[in-house]
């Protein structure tokens, strides 16, 4: 196989006024072109819009490996597939985060014959989005402490400011740093740090927004600090949140691009799935909605994280209602889950994938029952996969009443999804009776924090039960008597495992899910339950993505994956 960056190179592309105009019926006055290939939607023109009707396909994973299963890549496939059987489909996605493209993971732009292109630029600025989104919060930063410097009116306690600065790259030098040296002149110093983009609340708030109203008035909500007596103060109270929003006045329209395969993609929004929620923008996902008969997306991370808050979070307040859930596996991921390491992935071993399917299992259960939405099974193939293996787990998932697809688009583009397409096709003309109701949140608004985390855990996770120390107890309990107890909870925490511990493959049960830290998101509105070590600032490995990259004399982009 040619490397990914050689595959998309090679595409032929659409010009972007002409797809728009072919596949979507956008007229060009509805589009602002960003050169040839991009273009962001007018957000009047969709307004005018009729109402969302097509129909949502959540693609999401089961406990992942480390490099990542093919959720991306498997949306795209589909995407393209469900387009090659006469529907009209589009994708829609989340922007890849430009740190990790120089770390190890590389791109996010899927893989193989299923990628959307302009591959270098959606991987790098692509339309200066996420740069919009750091200085809107930078701008916020600098506000306080130019506040602080002047008199500081408002009573900041420079100890308890937790708006923290960003940058998107990864460099963990300044995970933690001291500001305002250097005299008087330079203001207050106090300890502060930075965070990549993704990790902003910015960014929640960006993909949460359902308009520009909604937009200010969720910046405004931000709690930047505290006061000394522990009062909450917010960007409102620094008249922030127009300024904000005016940085991201075009950034807040949706992209158009495409796949290898002329698919229309929407690609928009990208909060971490870890400190947020995972998903691209609701504004991405109700255009393309607007646009297509079908619309395939992707939340971020395994299933029980990335599904739970697609539905739990950017669902229940959006109004989008998912119509199918396809949760990709590969035979890899699988033997892991069996207890196989990394080093033997390839070799066949029925016995770790009969182990380790116990982790399939509950991710499909967990869709089907906890969300009552119908599932198919995606094997995102591999070369190395054997016959053998593969007939077992159609045969044993068959048993259950779930229908596994082996799919090969990474290797053969759409041909190699027809498959999956018409299944997920069928699974959503003829929902079966006790699927028949379709969405069930997981939980009630008017549950109380506490209780959500707890019914997350064990109807989710398989857990016993969760723990807090008094401190974070106590911390809960404050949140819900000031009033933030109908938000939904935003779980942080591993995605390797159902647990805690990375390192607890398959499908653990009777554990307890600890909560280390709460942090109120009162702009997103949602409060974060940080169960285990979280990242919000990733460094670089020893030998850096970026060794490999480089550009000719005829600017052409070499190294990207
Ligand atoms: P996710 O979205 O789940 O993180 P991606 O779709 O981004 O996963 O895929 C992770 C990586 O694996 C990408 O580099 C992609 O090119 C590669 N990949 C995906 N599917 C396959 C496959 N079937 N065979 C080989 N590599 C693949
Ligand atoms: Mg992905």
């Amino acid at each position: 196989m040619p490397s990914d960056i050689d595959i998309a190179q090679a595409a032929s592309l659409t010009p972007i006024l002409q797809l728009a105009q072919d596949k979507l019926g956008i007229p060009p006055e509805a589009l602002e072109p960003y050169g040839h290939y991009k273009a962001k939607i007018d957000l009047t023109w969709l307004d005018k819009q009729t109402a969302p009707q097509g129909k949502l396909i959540l693609v999401t994973a089961i406990s992942p490996t480390p490099a990542g299963e093919g959720k991306t890549t498997t949306s795209i496939g589909l995407a393209d597939a469900l387009n090659r059987i006469g529907k009209r489909t589009l994708v829609a996605l989340r922007e890849p985060s430009l740190g990790p493209v120089f770390g190890m993971k590389g791109g996010a732009a899927g893989g193989g014959y299923s990628q959307v292109v302009p591959m270098e630029d959606i991987n790098l600025h692509f339309t200066g989005d996420f740069n919009a989104i750091a200085l809107a919060h930078n701008l916020l930063a600098a506000l306080i402490d130019n506040h602080i410097h002047h008199g500081n009116e408002l009573g900041f306690d420079s100890r308890r400011i937790v708006w923290r600065r960003v940058m998107d790259m990864n460099d963990r030098a300044l995970r933690s740093t001291v500001v305002s040296l250097g005299g008087p002149g330079n203001g207050f110093p106090r300890e502060d740090g930075f965070d990549i983009v993704v990790a902003s609340e910015v960014m929640a708030i960006f993909c949460l927004a359902t308009s520009r109203k909604d937009l200010k008035q969720r910046l405004g909500n931000i709690i930047v600090g505290y006061t000394r007596a522990q009062t909450p103060i917010r960007a409102r109270d620094l008249q922030a949140e127009g300024a904000m929003a005016v940085l991201l006045k075009d950034a807040i329209k949706p992209n158009l691009v495409q796949t290898l395969e002329n698919t229309p993609a929407i690609i928009h929004g990208g909060p971490f799935a870890n400190i947020a929620h995972g998903c691209n923008s609701v504004t991405a996902t109700n255009a393309a909605l607007k646009l297509g008969e079908y619309v395939v997306t992707e939340a971020g991370f395994g299933a029980d994280l990335g599904a739970e808050k697609f539905i739990d979070i950017k669902c229940r307040k959006s109004g989008l209602r998912p119509d199918a859930v396809v949760v990709v596996a590969t035979l890899r991921a699988l033997k892991y889950h069996g207890g196989v390491q990394a080093n033997d992935f390839n070799t066949p071993n029925l016995a770790a994938l009969q182990q380790g399917v116990s982790n399939l299992e509950r991710h499909v259960n967990n869709m089907r029952e906890n969300f009552g939405l119908p599932c198919t099974v995606a094997i995102n193939h591999r070369t190395t996969d054997t016959q053998e293996e593969l007939d077992w787990l159609i045969n044993h998932m068959g048993q259950l009443g779930v229908q596994v697809v082996v799919t090969r688009h990474w290797a053969e583009g759409s041909a190699g999804a027809v498959e999956l397409a018409n299944t997920v096709v069928k699974s959503i003309e003829s929902k079966s009776a006790d699927l028949q109701s379709g969405l069930k949140f997981l939980y009630q608004d008017s549950d109380t924090l506490w209780d959500k985390m707890h019914t997350i855990a064990t109807r989710i996770y398989g857990a016993a039960n969760i723990s807090a120390d008094a401190a974070v107890r106590a911390k809960i309990d404050k949140l819900q008597a000031d009033g933030f107890g109908h938000y939904p909870v935003c779980v942080a925490k591993t995605q390797y495992s159902f647990s805690t511990d990375p390192k607890l493959i398959g499908a653990p049960s009777g554990h307890t899910i600890n909560i280390r830290e709460v942090r109120l998101a009162a702009g997103a509105e949602f409060v974060v339950m940080i169960c285990g070590d979280i990242m919000t600032m990733p460094g670089l490995p020893k030998v850096p993505a970026s060794t490999r990259i480089d550009i000719d004399d005829e600017g052409r982009v070499t190294g990207l994956f």
